[in-house]
């Protein structure tokens, strides 16, 4: 059973001596039922993965020292999930998921057929953080407060072409939309961001040309209405695409989406 791993925010360093937090603590001690002399790894995406052991373990709190590192840190591709929360359960899962998958944020949109009108930012956050920890990723996406989809588009990074998973089926198939951004010519239009400036992850759209940063929109159980449809079709930035001839759930259609993007643009190619 390989030593677990905890996301530490604190600077981890050859030598030092990191006190652990309430939850941390409860969640080494009691969850994971560490004690001292015993081996886990903290990491972080600044610092990288460390194997470090237990060396007080009180009532008050845990300590851990930090002995070797382990792997350098390395960031997951710049990539934005926006999605409408549905059910709650639904939520969590695509939460968990887009984090395996390795989205870098995770930006809830509301729309006219959006069931919830906000989601628990701090709920979400632990089941991503969870999520990092059990997939070996080096950060935890960050999570936004759910904002309406026309203020999330408001002012977008126009370098960040978004992935409108469109259920109408006026879309050309995923892989084909995006087979632009692995070089190869495309029936899409190759929207004239492609040349987008190199985000900070090398490996996402290496060598292809194509667009260094992506963004990923999932609608709500009710889909998106006529109008959404019209406004994202008016956004140069948008590029709708088909997910094949079923009407997933959204939590499906983020899953596979996520899927596809990594292995066609992402960090799947030659992982
Ligand atoms: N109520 C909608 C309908 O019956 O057409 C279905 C919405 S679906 C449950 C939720 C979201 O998943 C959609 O808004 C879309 O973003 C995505 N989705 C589901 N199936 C899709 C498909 N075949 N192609 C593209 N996107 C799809």
């Amino acid at each position: 059973m390989p030593e677990p791993r905890l996301l530490i925010d604190q600077e981890l360093r050859a030598g030092a001596e990191i006190a652990l937090d309430e939850p941390q603590a409860r969640h080494v001690g009691t969850v994971l039922r560490l004690g001292v002399g015993d081996h886990l790894r903290p990491f972080n995406a600044r610092d990288g993965e460390w194997r470090a052991r237990v060396t007080v373990r009180e009532k008050r709190g845990m300590r851990v020292v930090l002995d070797s590192l382990l792997r350098e840190a390395k960031l997951s591709p710049d990539l934005d999930l926006l999605f409408a929360p549905v059910k709650r359960h639904a939520t969590d899962l695509i939460v968990e998921k887009a984090t395996e998958l390795g989205v870098r944020r995770i930006r809830p949109v509301i729309t006219l057929r959006t069931i919830a009108e906000t989601v628990r930012v701090d709920r979400l956050e632990s089941i991503a953080r969870e999520a990092a920890e059990q997939t070996e990723r080096f950060d935890a996406p960050e999570i936004f407060e759910a904002a309406p989809l026309a203020r999330a588009l408001d002012r977008w990074d126009a370098a960040r072409p978004l992935i409108f998973a469109d259920e109408s089926g006026e879309a050309a198939p995923i892989g084909e939309a995006l087979s632009w951004t692995a070089g190869a010519p495309a029936g899409m239009p190759r929207p004239s961001t492609a040349n987008a400036e190199p985000s900070s992850n090398k490996d996402a759209g290496e060598g292809a040309g194509g667009p260094r940063k992506l963004a990923l929109l999932i609608g709500p159980e009710g889909g998106f209405t006529p109008e959404e449809r019209r406004m994202l079709r008016t956004m140069e930035f948008v590029i709708p695409v088909s997910l094949g001839p079923r009407i997933l759930r959204a939590e499906t259609a983020a899953i596979a989406a996520l899927s596809v993007i990594q292995s066609v643009w992402g960090d799947w190619r030659g992982a």
